[in-house]
């Protein structure tokens, strides 16, 4: 592996963390979790598209830079190592752009991706309902064709930022006599189409980040459908694969944190010394990430040589999952019985944000498909184990 970067990828990062020193806003937004927060980073998306740093490896036609993986990682240290605003638009970004890249018509990607690239247009990703979340192919919501349209009925459910995104992008049944994962179509869909209802719900935080979508008679173009008709459980599992692979969670979200756990651990050294197993935990948090980061430098290596992620996307969701505890847990341990403070009490002076982060490491193990049934995919298919 081939560790130095070249004169054009340094002037890159140059270019990059300029631009961040003087774009990055001074106040944190609000969450955007809330309709306010929504906005405030919709806004902040239009910015970076504006400076062309949405999606730099994504082509020019279609609204990136034309840049390659070496430099989207590098985009990523510079992002996340500057502090900048989360990315708002993940689901649109990272999940449904590289699916079009793929399977999409080109009028398809010219109509969609550019929007999402600025986030005029927001994604929801509309794929678990009550009854079918690991076990993804018991989705019951149809999708039955009516001339050049589909009629959308039935239920999805923990729909992220539903009630604020502009479209959703899911798994329904066009096959009403189809069982299990034969049968269903990869449809997008408008959330002001007529029919559609959305009904939030609270996530851990306390905030409206989840919502319900119910579809009553919703009609969508045929033209809005990935892939062929019946062929959508195929399109999806490349979803889940960039979802769980390299996009969703690069190593540079995980290499920042762990350095503010280093500060932290500095800052309270004589207090957290008196248990010897943080110390070590701090260390492992620093060498898992730094190992994330080398695997993931690897990766786009073999990427760039022409080989596909296959079934070790779920090893990698596992290591980012685990790692994000770990970083989490051990901030826990560290404040002590002020971890539980919120950011607006007193005594927790500027020692912010660990709680809200450790709240969101729990679901790291559930969402992107829970790590269970990652296990299960590593021991049958990369391992050959029994069923
Ligand atoms: C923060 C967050 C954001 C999310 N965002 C979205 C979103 O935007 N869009 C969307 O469609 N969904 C989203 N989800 C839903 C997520 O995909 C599901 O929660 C997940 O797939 C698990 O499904 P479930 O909740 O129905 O749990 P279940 O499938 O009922 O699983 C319950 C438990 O049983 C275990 N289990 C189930 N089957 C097996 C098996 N075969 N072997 C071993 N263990 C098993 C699971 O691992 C889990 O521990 C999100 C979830 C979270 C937490």
């Amino acid at each position: 592996m081939q560790l130095t970067y070249s004169a054009t990828q340094q002037a890159f990062r140059e270019e990059v963390r300029a631009w961040l020193a003087e774009n990055v806003p001074a106040t944190a937004l609000a969450s955007y979790d809330t309709r306010e927060g929504f906005e405030q980073h919709r806004a902040w998306e239009r910015k970076l598209f504006d400076a062309r740093l949405s999606m730099v490896m994504w082509p020019e036609h279609l609204g990136g830079r034309g840049c390659g993986l070496i430099e989207w990682l590098i985009f990523e240290e510079e992002y996340y190592g500057a502090g900048a605003p989360m990315r708002v638009n993940q689901n649109g970004q990272l999940l449904l752009g590289p699916t079009l890249m793929e399977f999409g018509t080109e009028q398809q990607r010219r109509d969609f991706l550019p929007r999402t690239a600025s986030s005029e247009i927001m994604w929801a990703q509309a794929w678990s309902e009550p009854n079918a979340g690991s076990d993804m192919a018991a989705i019951s919501s149809k999708a039955i064709r009516d001339g050049d349209h589909y009629v959308l009925n039935g239920q999805k459910t923990w729909s992220t930022r539903a009630s604020f995104a502009d479209m959703a992008f899911g798994l329904f049944r066009s096959d009403p006599a189809s069982s299990r994962h034969h049968g269903l179509s990869y449809l997008m869909v408008p959330l002001d189409t007529p029919g559609v209802s959305i009904r939030p719900f609270k996530a851990l935080n306390g905030k409206d980040a989840f919502a319900e979508i119910f579809f009553d008679d919703v009609r969508v173009p045929v033209a809005n459908r990935i892939g062929d008709e019946g062929q959508g459980w195929h399109v999806a599992m490349a979803t889940a694969g960039f979802e769980r692979g390299l996009l969703l969670r690069s190593p540079a979200r995980f290499q920042a944190p762990v350095r503010e756990l280093v500060k932290l651990y500095r800052k309270h050294q004589d207090s957290a010394d008196r248990d010897p197993a943080i110390r070590e935990a701090v260390l492992k948090c620093w060498m898992d990430a730094e190992a994330y980061a080398l695997g993931a430098y690897n990766t786009v290596g073999r990427l760039n040589a022409g080989e596909k992620i296959g079934a070790e996307a779920s090893t990698n969701k596992i290591v980012w999952s685990e790692l994000d505890l770990l970083i989490q847990e051990t901030a826990m341990r560290i404040l002590g019985p002020r971890a539980e403070l919120r950011n607006e009490a007193p005594l927790l002076g500027d020692d912010q944000g660990w709680l809200e982060a450790f709240l969101f490491a729990q679901a790291g193990p559930i969402y992107a498909g829970t790590n269970e049934i990652q296990r299960n995919i590593i021991a049958e298919r990369m391992l050959g184990l029994p069923k």
